[in-house]
């Protein structure tokens, strides 16, 4: 694809963005999303991170394959999500599945730092290569155990899970700083779970809403592993 066609099919996709949020507005309480996550959407190549033979499908409004039965999430959820954490320039942000990490590299236009835990080895090798490659020098990958977080680098201003896990995550919980936000789907594996945003408030307390129905791939038990 050229310059022209991969831009105009990026516009494309921002207005199918555009249309889905109007769409769900009712479950998400967010008709519009925030100018800086469409511009960064706009701007990450997102056809640097799919399968070669998918990048003529990168910027249609689906999700894909991305090697070892995991997805790159569709790029409105990877937008809602990413709206929701209410980002500022300042901020650390905690991801849970980097998988090829496109959702880092929009997370890494927008916060100060980005930390981004996988499971899968080689799919953390890639994406931090991939990520070096295109000029992300904010974002870590660590290849690690999503329950765990990331203790070292706690607490965050901003958590997002990428896999569905059964409940959220008490580490993760713990690790999100006063005032944070963080953006989980929960539910049960082959089913269809909720997007959930937990928030943090000065005093601790921790305040949950179920947004949406969504379908995500599972967050992996050690045990489960290959
Ligand atoms: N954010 C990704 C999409 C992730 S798909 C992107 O933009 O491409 C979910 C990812 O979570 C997969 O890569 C999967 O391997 C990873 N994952 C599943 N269980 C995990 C766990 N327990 N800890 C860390 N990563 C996990």
């Amino acid at each position: 694809m050229d310059e022209a066609s991969l831009a105009k099919a990026r516009r494309q996709l921002i207005a199918k963005i555009e249309e889905e949020a109007r769409e769900t507005q009712f479950w998400t309480g967010r008709a519009h999303y925030s100018e800086r996550v469409m511009t960064a959407l706009e701007k990450v190549p997102r056809h640097e991170f799919v399968l070669p033979e998918d990048q003529p499908y990168a910027y249609v409004n689906r999700p894909r394959g991305i090697g070892h039965g995991q997805t790159i999430s569709q790029p409105y959820i990877v937008a809602l999500m990413t709206d929701l954490l209410d980002l500022e320039p300042t901020h650390r942000v905690l991801e849970i599945g980097t998988g090829c990490g496109y959702q880092a590299a929009v997370l890494a236009e927008l916060a100060f730092r980005v930390f981004t835990v996988e499971t899968f080895e080689e799919l953390a090798l890639t994406a931090a290569a991939r990520l070096a490659r295109l000029g992300y020098r904010n974002v870590e990958v660590r290849h690690g155990e999503g329950y765990e977080g990331w203790p070292e680098e706690a607490p965050f201003d901003a958590i997002i899970v990428t896999a569905a896990p059964t409940a959220v995550p008490p580490a993760l919980l713990d690790q999100l700083a006063p005032g944070g936000r963080m953006v989980v789907p929960v539910g049960e594996p082959g089913a269809t779970q909720i997007l959930t945003l937990c928030r943090k408030d000065a005093a601790g307390h921790i305040d949950r809403d179920g947004l949406l129905p969504v379908s995500f791939v599972p967050m992996l038990r050690r045990d489960h592993r290959r």
